[in-house]
This record gives C-alpha cells, structure tokens and sequence, in this order.
C-alpha cells in the first residue's frame, strides 16, 4: 500500500489506464478536426468521436444524436438551465430544484431569477431526500423545469427519477438532472426514467477532466446555445471537439456500462467495513444522510462530535478526504448540504466525505479506519469539553441526548 491514499473520488477521479489508452493516439497521430470534412484526418477523427458518442448514448440508453459534448457537468448545467430559460422562460416562469443541488444548479438559479424567473428550492429531510407530496403541490402551470440531481454529491443521496419523470412528463414539463455522480454507479435510463436533460462529466468516472456531457432528448426541449460560432454539436455548443477527451469520455463510459455494477457491489462491501471499523473504535458517530443501503455505494459522510474536520485532516495529511467545513468548491463556505439536513454548525464543521472509488482497495480503508479512531480519541482525548460531556453522561445516562446537544467541534 502507498501513501498518500486517496479517498476523495467525489471531487474528481484518477484517470483509468485504459481510458489514457484509448486517448493517446489523437493527442499526436490522429490529430485531425472532427469537423474536417474534406480528408482522412478529419473523417479519422469523427469516427472516433460517432464511437465515443455511442458508447455514451448505450449507457444512457438513448441515441447518439441526443448527446452533446461540453466541457464538464458546470457547463452542461449551465446549458441546460439557461437554455431552456433563454429558449421557454418569460417573466415569472417556474423553475423548481433543490436545496442540495450543486452549486454549478444553485448559482445558475440565482442568475435565472434576476432574469424574472422563479424558482422554487425544495427542503430536504435529514436523509437529504426531497417530500414527494411537497414536490408535487409547488407544481404550477408556470412551471417550466424541475432540476433535481440524481445523486448528491456528498452525502449520496439518490432522489427517485423515474417518479419525478412520470409526475413532470405528464404535466408537460421537462426534467433536467444532474447526473455527474450517478454515472456508472447506479442505472440511468432516459426514456424509462423520462428525463429530458441530463449532465454527466468525464473527470468523475476515471475520464478526463475538462469533458463532459449533456444528454438533449430530440424532440424536445428546444434549447438556446451559450456559445455560438461553427454550429457544432446540434448547434446547441459550438467550438472544436476536444477529440481526445471525448474518446475518453467514450471509454470512461464503455468500462462503467461494463463493470460498474461489480464495482460498486465491491466499493459498497469496503464503505462498509470502513463505517463498521470506525463505530468499533470510537463513541459518539454520526452518519450524515440516508443510511448506507440508500445512498451511493461509493459514499460515506460522518461527523465526529467534539472534533474539528480541519484539525483531523491537518493531522492526517496523508489521507485525501474531503469535509462539509471547506467544501469542493472554490469558496470556502461550510457545506450548504450538510446543513440542509438540520445540522448544527458545529456538526457541520466535524464532517468528513470519505469518497471510495475503482482503486480504492481494502487495505487503504483499514489503514484510514485505524488513523480516524487514533486521531478522532487523541483530539478528544485533549478535549475539556468532550470530558466534561462524558463525565456527565456516565453518572446520568439519562442525559446522554446531552452529547448531541452538545456536540461542539472543539
Ligand atoms: C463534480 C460535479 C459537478 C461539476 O462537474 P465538472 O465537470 O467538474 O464541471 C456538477 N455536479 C455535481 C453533482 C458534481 O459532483
């Protein structure tokens, strides 16, 4: 086993050999433009994109001519809220999403409403599911787009996208959702599940980063593009294909149509025996958001009471975790989802995202499990607070909740 290990898979991903493999060539040989029509080297080139573009459209379970390459999920989300708006959206049209979406969705709201838009965010449980019946009663005949992601990014959460696509198809109104997690670790299908847009991207399912993309259905919506110039892409992204990165998409996505279902069967058994080593070596751990059989396979988010994210990952630097307190985004603003769940601040900032993924290996989780407990009972151990808490516990063990309602990250 090597250090540092790795276990941060949700904010980006290595790249898979066989992915570099299968991108290599058109960095040098196969160079040519996707949109040359005239010679060999542009014909080479669409054909590995018209590959690409297939294998991306066989795990989607659509068609080729509904995807279309961006540069990442950002862009796709961005395409397909702004699009729509731009293309459908009037004065006080409705839009509806959800308090734990990504920020690459919340801040696209944001713009959108100082457009005239209106939008609704969902509330969440603290399972960071949405209430069906809440959803449904903010429908109005205004609505003209539901954005929910399909599964949260940090604490795993999968929202049900086949009923939320039957509940918006039948009211004519489109579904857009937010897939960059899902990819590859649960089952996606566009007509079944009745989804209208979806954003993917490259870099979260060892592919490139800087690829990514949105799944348009062809009938319908009717999108305005953010970028204009060649009319690439449907006309919807204009600009020269980034032809090795879409190979690698293609590739990316050929192995997880393959083997993801194994790997997370796999990923799931070491996520487990990681939840199940740390509530062995330590008191007082809470699991953030839906148990572990609801949640991606991939996912494990807790919070040590009485412990500070931050002093735990400088202490254990050779570990890659991530943590609500300072999130995945460039701003340094404790986590939105977290909270959401009805976290104090306090637990908030004691979170940890432990993210597994395909070269995760069992002896890694064992190597971090065995450094949290350490770690977690030596912060403690110096802890006034986390004593005192203790003391009191132990004498009245009626008072135990006191843990809870204490649980401040010294
Ligand atoms: C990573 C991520 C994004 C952003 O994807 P990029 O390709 O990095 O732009 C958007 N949404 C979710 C849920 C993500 O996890």
């Amino acid at each position: 086993m090597k250090l540092p290990i790795y276990m941060d898979y949700h904010a980006t991903t290595p790249l898979d050999p066989r992915v570099l493999g299968a991108m290599t060539p058109y960095f040098t040989q196969k160079f040519g433009n996707a949109a040359s029509k005239s010679h060999s080297f542009g014909w080479e080139a669409e054909a590995a994109v018209t590959k690409a573009r297939g294998q991306i459209a066989a795990i989607l379970g659509t068609s080729s001519q509904e995807i279309i390459f961006t540069s990442g999920a950002t862009e796709s989300n961005n395409l397909a809220l702004q699009g729509v708006w731009e293309a459908h959206g009037k004065k006080g049209a409705h839009l509806i999403t959800c308090v734990t979406e990504h920020k690459a969705i919340l801040d696209v709201c944001k713009e959108l409403e100082k457009k005239g838009a209106q939008v609704t965010y969902l509330s969440v449980d603290s399972q960071g599911r949405i209430d069906r019946e809440a959803f449904k009663s903010v429908l109005t005949d205004r609505t003209i787009l539901v954005s929910l992601m399909a599964a949260n990014n940090e604490i795993g959460t999968i929202h049900p996208l086949e009923e939320i696509g039957s509940i918006t198809r039948e009211r004519g109104i489109l579904f857009h959702t937010d897939a960059a997690q899902a990819l590859g670790k649960i089952p996606l299908d566009m007509e079944r599940m009745k989804i209208d847009l979806l954003s993917a991207s490259g870099h979260k399912i060892c592919g490139p980063k800087g690829v990514g993309v949105l799944y348009v259905r062809s009938q319908n919506p009717r999108l305005k593009p953010l970028i204009w110039g060649g009319g690439h892409e449907r006309g919807l992204r204009s600009g020269t294909l980034n032809v090795p990165g879409v190979v690698g998409m293609g590739e990316a996505c050929r192995i997880a149509a393959e083997e993801g279902e194994a790997e997370s069967d796999r990923l799931r058994t070491l996520r487990d025996r990681l939840y199940t080593e740390l509530k062995k070596g330590l008191e007082d751990v809470l699991l953030n958001g839906p148990s572990l059989n609801d949640r991606l396979a991939q996912n494990l988010n807790l919070s040590f009471p009485f412990v500070k994210a931050e002093a735990l990952m400088m202490a254990m630097k050779e570990v890659a975790v991530s943590s609500g307190s300072a999130c995945t985004s460039a701003s340094p603003h404790p986590s939105h989802v977290i909270k959401a769940l009805g976290r104090s601040d306090d637990e908030v900032h004691s979170s940890i995202r432990f993210g597994l993924g395909r070269f995760t290996s069992e002896d890694e989780v064992d190597y971090v499990a065995k450094r949290v407990v350490e770690l977690v009972k030596k912060i403690r151990g110096a802890s006034p607070a986390y004593q005192m808490v203790k003391e009191v516990s132990s004498r009245e063990p009626s008072r135990e909740p006191l843990i809870k309602s204490l649980g401040r990250a010294k």
